[in-house]
């Protein structure tokens, strides 16, 4: 017998070992079992079993098992063969990205003590203990060194139960940054969970009634929120610590010390406390039509329509039905916000997961997906590589964001797309929410591919917010550079404070200034590595390149001539919150961006201060425009449109109007008082019109056509191959030599290569060949096949061994 496995490597192919006749009553697919390949040990996972003995090699066996029960289901093995073929990768580099560390080991790994588990071993076998005292006097070993100790050749599995005891924990080259923040959690001794059992306590109460009162206290917190903190439950019922403490005594109540992300303890219940609006209503039931006919339904909901409540009804269905339900977010940032609302509705049935989740705590909502105990995850793109047993329901919310697209590694892979063939093997079902769908999801919705749906009122019947233009041309400057705030935005940013209501301000760079220009001679200070300028960041003193992160001191005399006075042009989020805080200094402005909220409490301490109104003026890149729900905002700025409506990308006007229409989105979210401001120059654009109509459709329509006009997606399949080496002749040579092989059958779907906008990123040259095929998928992946013989054959040549050559397709 032979064994087809996969091992977390970039290989061309998967490799097959032979199977030694004492472990073939051990070996199933889906679990993981230890390899050597070139003299390194991998932990591998069984792909298939099969008879057919490789003709051109003499496979090696299998040299011991690793799991007796697989740990991921055959689903995940189907998903990862797809994902392979369709973005171009090998299953492995799949695995690698869908595993936890804990799971991945190999020659490489090294194996740290967990301190937690404290010195006694008597739980241990004896390879185990050997390992385990190696392990507490030297705190760490690699695998070569428990090789030695243990004189075996199959040291994986006792590497493996070592790290399920929790005796041992695998170092990762990455460490999480994120440091957990630890609460005090209250929850009622699940005995009373039944109403009869709670009555009768209550009835019966032998306590004071100081211990009463904290009681319903707490019961009546959990029923309005569904978690309910030490903190905020002593502050709420003024009861004092040693009255809790009393409860928790006497096992009526129990205090937890958690991690703020980890709910899987709290009580598992569904509680919906509201109903839906007669419109939500009747998108709800037209999704539930849709369903019973498509597995992919598309809700288009204006902003603040409600489509989260009409998500709450549908998991809520899923869940009495016993099926799991992925919740796909695109930012880790706007989890923070959409858990508490969930959480409330849904307990323990609901976990979140994301990459800044540590090791432990993967694996452990990892074996409660796989078995179904984790009923419903929310997370971002990631969380889509969780092995489901039996998934029912797959939410993607703000399914336009580009964010879903992984850029770096592979597997290069879109999470919504990727989410409808996944679900498709469960038969689940998809549901696509925006505002401002993608053309791509738009298209597929209206050939009747997916069902449409839409929500065309705010939740209360508030209207969008009316937008004016402010004409920044007609605005006087002395310095002539970009205008930062107009009069007519000071004026109603003035007017929204004094109303008491606050305000958000779009400008989508950090740093100070984004570039300066020496008065004499036009210098431009740029990166070694990278053909960008440099951004100067004023608070941290320094010029940073945004692509390669490398920070430069700040010269004040210009190398090139001597001068000393630079100019200042464009300006990005530290500017701007400079400028305000000189504006108005009564004000309290704050900043959210890259800089501003690096480890992840600092982003949800900022959106929790600001929906409790502790700060007046927020500004901020991006991350203020994604699907976040404040109730107090009046007023949007978009301080320089122009560029986001000017540059080279084919989706430039739908990013432009998705941005705007998105930011726009947070004003006046409950009261019709709400307004929009944008600067821009070039006033008649388009997606400006588009935009202050809150046009969705007259957008599309518009977009749609010169797609079709130029073959781009929907209507073509794009596969962009990037070259990249640090010699530019090397990488133009390069990518002339490949798109030479391919241009016999391609040519005619081929654009360059060419250099991208910039040329050169960490000291490596760029060039890309953009390949855009008809939607047919024998051509696609015929050229795929090309794509794949055309790279091995560069690396058969001595000149382009080195020659990085990375294919993504559906480019985002
Ligand atoms: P969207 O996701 O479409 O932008 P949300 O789901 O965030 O909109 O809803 C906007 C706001 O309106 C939220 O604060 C939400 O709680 C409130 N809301 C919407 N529908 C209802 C409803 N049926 N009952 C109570 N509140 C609602
Ligand atoms: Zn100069
Ligand atoms: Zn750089």
């Amino acid at each position: 017998m032979y064994a087809e496995i996969i091992i977390p490597l970039a290989l061309p192919r998967n490799y097959t070992w032979s199977i030694p006749d004492h472990l073939l009553p051990k070996v199933g697919v889906g679990g993981r079992v230890e390899v050597s390949l070139k003299n390194k040990k991998y932990a591998g996972i069984v792909k298939q079993l099969h008879r057919d003995k490789p003709e051109a090699f003499l496979p090696k066996p299998i040299e011991g098992i690793i799991d007796q029960w697989p740990i991921v289901h055959a689903r995940q093995l189907a998903l990862w063969a797809w994902m392979a073929d369709y973005y171009m990768c090998s299953e492995g580099e799949v695995m690698a990205a869908a595993l936890p560390a804990h799971f991945k080991l190999s020659s490489a790994s090294i194996l740290l003590f967990n301190d937690t588990y404290g010195d006694d071993f008597t739980d241990l076998d004896n390879e185990e203990y050997v390992v385990a005292e190696g392990l507490l006097i030297k705190k760490e070993l690699r695998m070569a060194e428990i090789q030695q100790l243990l004189d075996a050749t199959h040291v994986y599995p006792v590497v493996k139960s070592l790290i399920d005891k929790g005796v041992a924990l695998v170092w990762e080259a990455l460490q999480d940054t994120y440091k957990v923040r630890q609460e005090k959690y209250v929850i009622l001794n699940p005995e009373y969970d039944a109403e009869e059992k709670l009555a009768d306590l209550m009835n019966n109460w032998s306590k004071g009634p100081k211990q009463l009162e904290l009681l319903l206290a707490y019961l009546h917190l959990f029923k309005t929120q569904g978690i309910v903190t030490q903190k905020e439950l002593l502050q709420k019922s003024g009861a004092s610590s040693a009255q809790l403490k009393g409860l928790s005594d006497k096992k009526v109540l129990f205090i937890e010390q958690r991690q703020v992300d980890r709910l899987q303890y709290l009580p598992k219940s569904i509680q919906i406390d509201f109903t839906l609006s007669e419109a939500q209503e009747k998108a709800l039931a037209e999704v539930e039509t849709h369903f019973a006919e498509k597995p992919v339904c598309l809700l288009h909901g204006i902003t603040s329509s409600g489509k989260t409540l009409v998500y709450i009804k549908l998991i809520e269905a899923y869940l009495r039905q016993g099926k799991q339900i992925l919740y796909l977010l695109p930012e880790i940032a706007l989890t923070a916000q959409v858990i508490r609302r969930l959480q409330k509705h849904f307990g323990g049935y609901i976990a979140i997961y994301h990459s800044k989740f540590n090791q432990n705590e993967r694996v452990e909502i990892w074996n409660k997906v796989k078995n179904g105990e984790i009923k419903a995850v929310l997370g971002a793109r990631s969380s889509l590589l969780l092995p489901f047993k039996d998934l029912g329901l797959v939410i993607v919310d703000e399914e336009h964001d580009a964010s879903f697209k992984q850029q770096e590694p592979a597997p290069r892979y879109h999470a919504r797309d990727t989410a409808i063939y996944y679900a498709h093997l469960h038969s689940a079902q998809v549901l696509l929410g925006s505002a401002t769908p993608s053309i791509e999801s738009y298209y597929n919705a209206l050939q009747g591919k997916y069902g449409l749906v839409t929500l065309t009122e705010r939740f209360g019947g508030v209207r969008l917010p009316p937008i004016s233009l402010v004409d920044t041309r007609k605005v006087v400057r002395e310095d002539k550079g970009k205008v930062l705030l107009s009069p007519d935005l000071k004026e109603a940013i003035n007017q929204t404070i004094e109303r008491d209501r606050q305000v958000i301000l779009f400008q989508n760079r950090r740093g100070y200034t984004p570039y300066q220009v020496c008065n004499s001679c036009g210098w431009i200070p740029e990166c070694r590595n990278c053909a960008v300028t440099l951004t100067f960041h004023k608070q941290a003193h320094k010029w940073q390149c945004h692509y390669c992160g490398t920070s430069y001191p700040i010269l004040y005399t210009c190398p090139a001539c001597g001068g000393h006075n630079f100019t200042q042009k464009s300006f990005g989020t530290e500017r701007v919150e400079e400028v305000l805080q000189e504006t108005f200094p009564l004000s309290r402005v704050a900043r959210m961006d890259l800089d501003t909220v690096r480890g992840k409490t600092a982003h949800e301490q900022l959106i929790k201060q600001f929906e409790d109104k502790r700060i007046d003026i927020l500004v901020g890149t991006q991350m203020v425009v994604k699907g976040l729900d404040f109730e107090h905002v009046d007023l949007v700025g978009i301080l320089d449109a122009d560029s986001m409506l000017h540059f080279a990308d084919f989706r430039v006007h739908e990013r432009a109007y998705q941005l705007m229409e998105q930011v726009s989105g947070r004003a006046g979210r409950r009261t019709e008082t709400g307004t929009v401001m944008i600067q821009v120059s070039d006033t008649k654009h388009p997606v400006l019109q588009f935009v202050q109509a809150h046009d969705y459709k007259a957008m599309y329509d518009y977009e749609i056509q010169s797609r079709q006009q130029f073959g781009y997606p929907p209507y073509s399949r794009l596969i962009r191959i990037t070259f990249r080496h640090k010699l530019e002749p090397t990488v133009m040579e390069g990518a002339e030599t490949f798109a030479a092989v391919l241009r016999g059958e391609f040519g005619a779907y081929m654009t360059g290569p060419a250099a991208p906008v910039v040329q050169r990123v960490r000291n490596q040259y760029l060039m890309e060949l953009l390949i855009k095929l008809p939607r047919d998928g024998h051509m696609i992946q015929k050229s795929k096949q090309a794509i794949r013989q055309a790279e091995a054959m560069m690396h058969q040549d001595k000149r382009y061994r080195s020659l990085v050559i990375v294919p993504d397709v559906d480019p985002a």
